[in-house]
């Protein structure tokens, strides 16, 4: 990746930022409200190790997503995290988000060896007790299976975009 790619990357994460704070901010109350963040590549960039141990591996962090998972936080929101990571990867996952002080009110690993295609229907499940306003990650299926709150697209690989859609069939880059 070149230095152009990065600092375009990191624009789109501000873009990301401004443009869900703006939203929250003026977003009337709800009750029972509540955000979905993925890990890997959305809170943490996984090209970045920072510490390795024979048991726990830690990443940097991608700085204004994680502010927006603080932010949420700060407007009372309850934050759960939502990871594909099996859970062997607990330890990394605490000590990663501890690292950069992320605070969450919840927190799901994946339990099997299975498809991480699983978020679709677990997401369904959490909507039953908790109002979804927000799901945000960097794969497609971190914010399928929600359709009538903000879900938010991150760049993936080479796709340096970042999309949101309020329903899951009308996609806007950020
Ligand atoms: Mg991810």
């Amino acid at each position: 990746m070149n230095r152009l790619f990065l600092n375009k990357k990191l624009d789109v994460y501000n873009r990301v930022y401004n443009y869900v704070n703006m939203y929250l901010e003026n977003l009337p109350k709800i009750a029972n409200g509540a955000v979905i963040f993925d890990i890997d590549d959305t809170l943490i960039d996984i090209s970045k190790v920072i510490r390795k141990s024979h048991n726990v591996v830690l990443f940097d962090q991608i700085e204004p997503i994680v502010r927006l998972c603080k932010r949420c936080k700060e407007l009372g929101y309850k934050v759960i995290i939502l990871t594909a990571r099996y859970k062997y990867a607990m330890m990394s996952s605490f000590q990663n988000l501890n690292l950069f002080h992320i605070e969450y009110d919840e927190i799901y690993h994946n339990e099997k060896e299975e498809d991480p295609r699983f978020k679709i229907q677990f997401k369904q499940n959490l909507a039953n007790t908790n109002n979804i306003i927000l799901c945000i990650g960097d794969q497609w299926h971190d914010i399928q299976g929600i359709y009538n709150s903000l879900g938010i697209k991150l760049p993936c690989g080479q796709n340096k975009n970042a999309y949101f859609t309020f329903n899951n069939v009308n996609f806007y880059e950020i």
